[in-house]
Order: C-alpha cells, then structure tokens, then sequence
C-alpha cells in the first residue's frame, strides 16, 4: 500500500497504442475535447444535473465512475463539481457518507486532465487526510475511478518505508497523505517538489485546520505555492475566518446542499442514548455485543488503552463473534490488517479509539456505540456517521452516557441532532466479572493492561476542556474499576492529591474553626481539655468527606420500556411504560472491608501487644476446605497450656524461653520417631530392590519377603526326621498362622523386620524371638524335645549343633 501508479499495468498498452496513433494527431483531439469541456465549465447548472454525464467530464473519468457504478450524483456532488471546475475555491460541507470524497476527486482529476499533466510535471494534486486509513480509502477511491487517466498517485502516510517513497516522489502526480508524512518529505526530501501544485484538497478540513495539526499544516501551507485552487471538505466545515486566512483563502464558495435539511446526520440514521452508571457500562456493552451477534458493530471509546484492553478481555471470555481492535499506537500492518477486515466482514466488533471516527467508509454497519461521551457535537456526528452510509444507508446508534453527561443531548438536539432515549432492559445486563477478576488475577500483563485502561479513561476526562460535562471528580472510580475486573482500583494519584489538598484546606479551616470554638468555650467552661479538639473537628471532617462521595448522582431504573424482540437490549418502540425494577446488589458494589496494615514501627509493636492478637497463627486447610491440624504447632507440654488459657502471648522473654524449652522437649521425641520411621522406610524399599533384583518370586502373592522371617537358616526337619505325609498341608497352614500372626496389633513390626535382617547375628547369639515368631520347624523340635528323655534331649541338641 505504499504508493503506487493509478494504473501501472496499463502503461505498456499505451505505448502500444501510440505506435498507431501519431501523437500530433492524439494531442490535437485531446486539445479540441478540452476546449469543449471546459466551454461547458460556465453554464453548468447544479438543479439541471441528473447522472454524470450531464457534467462536461472527461470519457477517461466518465468510464470510471460508470465502472463502479457512480451513476447519480449526490447533492454534494451536484452542487460541488461544478463550480470545483470553474476553478472556485471550494468549503463543502455535507452530511456524513453522502459521497464528498468523489465531489473533490473529479474536479481534481479534471483539473489534471485539462492540463494535459505528465509524471514528468511532478505534483499537481495533494489531498490532505487527517488519518492514514482515511487517507488509504481517498487513495482506493482514486484508483478505482481514475484508473484509465495517466497519472501516477502516491500514497505517503506514516509507518512505511521512507526511503521507497522518497526515491519515487518526484515522479507522483498526485499525493494522498497525512500532515505529518507531507511535511516530513518537505523537510527531509530534496526530491521533493510541489512547486507547481494545482489544487490542494483537505479531507475532514475542519480537523485537519484543528490544534492537533496546527502547526503542521501551517508548515505545510507555507511550502505550497498561493496560486492554486483549494478545496476543503467536512460534515462538519469550518467557517472560521482565521482558518480560511491560514490557507490564503478569501472568497470560498460555501456549498452546504444540507444545510437547510431538518437534521445534519443521514436520514436514516436511528440515534438513541442511554443513561447508565459508571460501573454498567462495561456489563451494557458486554450484553449489547451478546445480543448482536448477527450484526457489524463498531465501539467508540476514549483511549487506546481502553480500546486494547475492552478488546483483549472480550476475547478471553468468547461473545461468539469476531472481535477486532483498531487505535493509534498499533503497527501500522496490523492496522491495514484489521482496518480491510472490519471492511470485509459482515458479522463483526470493532473497537475503535476516534481514530476511526472521521471519514471512514466500512460498508455496512449495523451500530455504532458510543461508549464514552464524545468530547464534542462534531465528534458525535463523525462518530455516529459511520453507519447509515451512502445513498439511502441504514443504521443505528447508541450513545452511552453517564448521569451527568446527559447535559450533552441538550447540545445534539440545538444541532438538530434527533437522538431518543432508550432504557436499558436490566433482565439481559449480565458479565462474567468473576471470570474477568480470575483472567486477571491469572494473567499480570492483562492486569495491567486493565489497570492502564481505567488511568486512561480518567485522565481523558480530567483532560477534556468541557467541565460542565466531564468531571472527573463525579466519577465513582472505585465502582469503575471494579466494574472492569480490577478488584484493588488503582490509587488515581492527581485525584488523590487533588482530593487531599481540598481536603486539607477544609480540614485546616475546620480546625482553625474548632479553635476559635474552644477557645471560646474556654472562657465559658475551664473544664475543657484536649479531645474536645477532636470531638470538634471529628464530626465536621466526616462530613466534608461523605459531601465529595455522595455527589455521584444516583441512576434510576424507572421507566423501562419494554420490547417484544428478544434481540433487543435496548428498548425503543414503546415508551412510557412504567416498570420498576429491583436491581438486585452486586456483590462487588458492597463496601469492601479494608485490610488493617500497621503504618508505622509504633502500630506494629501495639499490634503485638494487643492481647487480642494472636501472632502466627497460620491454620492450615486441606482440599475440601477441612482445617488440616499442624502437630508442629500444637502446644503439649502443661506450661505451654497454661500459657494458652492464660492468654499471655507477649513480650515476656523470659517466660516464652521456658515455654520454649519445655515444648523442645516434645518437638526432640517427635522428631526421633519421625527419623525411625524415615529409616524403616527406607530399609523395607531397599529389601524389596533387592528381592526384585534377584527376582525371587513368593509363594504367597502379594506377600513379600519383609512379611516373614527368613528361616533358611534353619536345619531340615525333614531331612533330620524324614518326610511327612501331609507335609504339603502343614507347611502352608503354619506359614499363614506366621502371617497372621505377623499382622496382630501386638507384633513389633518394625522391631521384628530389623532382626528378620539380621539372620546370622540371631543365630550366633541363640536370640530366637520364640514368642513372637513361631514357625513350624522350630516347633517340630520342641514336639520332639518334649517327648525325649534329659538325655536323648542332650544327644538331640549335640546332633543338631555338629550338623550346623
Ligand atoms: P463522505 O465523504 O461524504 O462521508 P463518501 O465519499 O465516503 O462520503 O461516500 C460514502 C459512500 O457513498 C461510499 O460508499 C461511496 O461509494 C458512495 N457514493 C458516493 N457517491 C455516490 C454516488 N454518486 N452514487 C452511489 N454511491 C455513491
Ligand atoms: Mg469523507
């Protein structure tokens, strides 16, 4: 999109063209149809015009306009062209899409045409717009309908590449551009050349003449050669003498064909407003774009901060359309980028800073909102026109003020703007503000972001000239930024300070008051002392503050009107029906309970000494919100109760030490048995590596080898006395017996798996812990021995140790 020729692709086809034209003869039936043309430029009469073709235009022109189906001209055209051609300087002013752009671009063209103008003459027209996309539009407009003429078109708005457009600018014809763009390659260019400048036109004049671009286009005024025609365009045109001055012009001719119209906004243009309060409007906006999501809808607001953040938190909670973002401080691709889809989409959002709010043709729009109050009656007009477009174009729109903006439907109305109220149907008002208070507690960045959104709005109003309208000092702050997700609202330091100061000055004056009331009752009562000052100044200080907060006027859900379509949120079709409804409390709007920081090292050591405090006292909760027990911090020795019921937690070193002392003893027991149980852990893993390494398998399923004894050590029985017939049988059934026995709440576990490990040791020491493990072997020899004489007792045990 940097700039471009009209028609670069058509450049080889004319000189093909020329090989069987002889250019003498070409230039003498050019000449001649400018004759004729411009002969006709007199006595065109505006009332007479019905298509273009009535116009004395150029067939090159004619063709395009009839390509794109510009075939009536509007009343602006009809009434501008002409006198645009005889060469007038021109102040249109016309309403909203009423087509003001191809009023300048004709005559313009024309001019060219007549001239006979070459891309080797260098700049004959410079169109001024004050935004690039508005510039980027001239520019598409130009191409399309100039297409067939010869000259080349740059389009020089910031955010390209600089050097691309400088190399080609003496070569361009015509330059569509920004001020900022323009003056810079006056600056900085030294091809730059507009020495033989035609005709200049200023898009949205008035805002290009406005303090914004003030010096700019006083700097760009200056490089321009005075002889030359000036056309200057706006829905809402300056008059102001001095602007006309700064562009050397005297004697415009002033062309309004609306002027005398009941309205200066489109036809059928539908206007209605609303009343809400500061904290609505985010859950009204919320609900409207629930309510439309078949529709294209684009969203005014009063900063880029409130722009990116309404756009990025509407994203993360879904509406189930397509949302979209356009402001000032994005990169300029993604602003082309998002600019051509709002154009091309038809179900879409767009929230927009008034970036988008002058010239902007997006085809279609169903609504425009107004979620801020516009600043003025002319950015209202420029912000609702951008539905209702082109010839018989349809569209809504909806302003959205807060109580004590309503002052400004008295100004839209003396401007013949016919704006309606509309109730807000409470019913379909719904957000999911917890869910925007998580996203945000999630999500640091968006929480800033939000954070900036809310000092953004409100240093917009603080800044804007119209006090009766916008004061900062009427906003509930607190409400707005919890109505947006934030649930600390962030300290406005200017209000703060602003705040205090006031506040400070009424408090001195209260207290000089209360003074001279003392001293006063002094002399009539000795008695006083010094709360009286308090007790004086106290009351009167209270009041001064609730008089500041209670100035926000309160919103009042009467009157609501109640509508038969669904879709509609917003109620217009029956007024006058009296429905009262009971806003239920928002949680949020309760009063939040401040957290009580001590401020100071004095606070904090009356804190702590407060007998009612209890310091660290930490409660622990378990998933299902149980109150999980800390055995750390539970207090067991008899003066750490004592201390408990005697609520002595102080300062008292000397009795927390033998507090301390006495629960250490505690805390040493808990832990050795808490390093016993670690180390029995840590053997039962270890054994039972092992026995998976060595990838023995039990006998008894699950029951590993840690649940018994090792008996290996132990001699045959069987080879000592011979197999036994229901050998099978008894070998389980004593093993089972063993397990269960392993498993009685008497048995030492941990005691017996540390001697199951020690298999040798137990047998050198005969330390056989007969009561606890009795396996079946070692009870066959107890049998035995039970039935043997002392004797062959003695022999027995002689054998059996030899055979060890
Ligand atoms: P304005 O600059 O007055 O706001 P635009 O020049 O942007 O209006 O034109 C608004 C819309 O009207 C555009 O979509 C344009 O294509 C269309 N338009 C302009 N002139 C005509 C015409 N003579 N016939 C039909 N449509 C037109
Ligand atoms: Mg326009």
């Amino acid at each position: 999109m940097t700039k471009d020729s009209i028609k670069p692709q058509n450049n080889s086809n004319r000189k093909k063209h020329r090989l069987f034209k002889p250019k003498k003869k070409r230039s003498a039936e050019e000449d001649a149809a400018i004759q004729y043309l411009q002969a006709q430029y007199n006595s065109i009469l505006p009332d007479q015009i019905k298509t273009f073709k009535d116009f004395p235009l150029s067939q090159k022109t004619l063709k395009g306009l009839k390509e794109n189906n510009f075939i009536t001209p509007t009343d602006i055209q009809r009434q501008a062209i002409g006198y645009a051609l005889q060469g007038k300087d021109i102040l249109g002013a016309a309403k909203t899409g009423s087509g003001k752009t191809l009023a300048f671009l004709i005559p313009m063209l024309e001019l060219l045409f007549c001239k006979k103008w070459t891309r080797l003459d260098g700049v004959g027209a410079i169109v001024i717009s004050p935004t690039r996309e508005l510039a980027y539009q001239i520019y598409e407009t130009l191409r399309k309908v100039g297409h067939l003429h010869d000259f080349s078109a740059g389009l020089i708005i910031g955010g390209q590449n600089l050097k691309f457009e400088r190399k080609r600018m003496d070569q361009m014809n015509i330059l569509i551009c920004t001020p900022g763009r323009l003056l810079q390659h006056m600056d900085e260019n030294p091809l730059f050349d507009c020495s033989h400048l035609q005709i200049l036109v200023l898009d949205e004049a008035d805002r290009c003449l406005d303090m914004g671009f003030e010096a700019t286009m006083n700097a760009i005024v200056e490089n321009l050669p005075p002889k030359r025609q000036t056309l200057l365009f706006s829905a809402t045109q300056t008059k102001s003498v001095k602007d006309l001055a700064r562009l050397s012009l005297s004697f415009p001719t002033y062309v309004a064909p609306h002027e005398q119209a009941a309205t200066v906004t489109p036809e059928f243009l539908q206007q209605n407003y609303i009343i809400c309060k500061i904290d609505e409007k985010f859950s009204i906006l919320w609900s409207f774009i629930k309510n439309h999501l078949k529709q294209k809808v684009l969203v005014f607001m009063s900063t880029c901060k409130q722009v990116k953040y309404t756009y990025e938190i509407f994203c993360k909670l879904r509406p189930g359309v397509s949302l979209l973002a356009l402001y000032g401080t994005l990169h300029q691709e993604k602003r082309e980028r998002i600019y051509q889809e709002f154009c091309r989409k038809s179900n879409v959002v767009l929230f927009a800073t008034d970036l988008a709010s002058r010239g902007l043709d997006f085809p279609r729009v169903n609504w425009v909102i107004q979620y801020d109050c516009p600043e003025d009656v002319e950015t209202y007009i420029h912000r609702a026109g951008r539905t209702a477009r082109g010839v018989m174009g349809k569209g809504d729109g909806l302003l959205m003020l807060l109580p004590h903006e309503e002052k400004i439907v008295e100004d839209l109305q003396k401007s013949k703007i016919p704006i309606n109220q509309i109730f807000v149907d409470t019913s379909k008002v719904m957000l999911p503000l917890r869910k925007i208070e998580s996203l945000l507690s999630d999500n640091s960045e968006l929480k800033k972001t939000a954070q900036r959104a809310f000092m953004s709005y409100i240093k917009s109003i603080y800044l804007m000239k119209n006090k009766d309208i916008f004061n900062v000092q009427l906003l509930d702050t607190d409400a707005f930024a919890r109505s947006i997700g934030l649930i600390v609202p962030p300290v406005v330091k200017f209000m703060y300070k602003q705040n205090k100061s006031a506040t400070e000055d009424k408090v001195t004056e209260v207290e000089n008051d209360a003074v001279e009331k003392l001293i006063t009752k002094k002399g009539n009562d000795e008695k006083s002392d010094e709360s009286d000052l308090d007790a004086v100044i106290e009351p009167v200080f209270k009041v001064t503050e609730t008089k500041t907060k209670k100035e926000v006027p309160l919103f009042d859900f009467h009157n609501v009107i109640v509508d038969s379509d669904e879709q509609n949120l917003f109620l217009v079709k029956e007024k006058n029906v009296s429905i009262d409804v009971v806003v239920p409390p928002d949680e949020d709007d309760l009063p939040r309970k401040k957290i009580d920081t001590p401020s100071n090292k004095t606070a904090v050591v009356k804190k702590i000494l407060d007998p009612k405090v209890k310091l660290n006292n930490k409660v622990k909760f378990g998933d299902d919100g149980e109150v999980v027990a800390d055995e750390k911090k539970d207090i067991k020795s008899d003066l750490g109760k004592q201390f408990i019921d005697e609520s002595v937690f102080t300062l008292d070193l000397e009795k927390t030490r033998e507090l301390l002392e006495e629960e250490d003893k505690f805390d040493k027991t808990r832990f050795r048995e808490r390093v016993k149980a670690k180390h029995k852990e840590q053997k039962r893993k270890l054994k039972n590596k092992k026995k998976e390494d060595d990838g023995e398998k039990d006998d008894f399923g699950s029951q590993s080898e840690s649940d018994g004894p090792d008996l290996s050590w132990l001699p045959d029985p069987d080879k000592l006395y011979g197999p036994k017939e229901d050998d099978q049988t008894d070998d389980t059934k004593s093993d089972s017996e063993y397990s269960e026995n392993n498993n009685s709440p008497e048995s030492k576990v941990s005691e017996d798996d540390q001697e199951v490990h020690r298999p040798h040791k137990r047998k050198q020491n005969g330390d056989i812990p007969q009561k606890s493990i009795k396996p079946r072997k070692l009870r066959k020899i107890e049998d035995v021995s039970a039935s043997l004489s002392v004797n062959e007792a003695e022999a027995l045990a002689m054998q059996l140790l030899k055979s060890k």
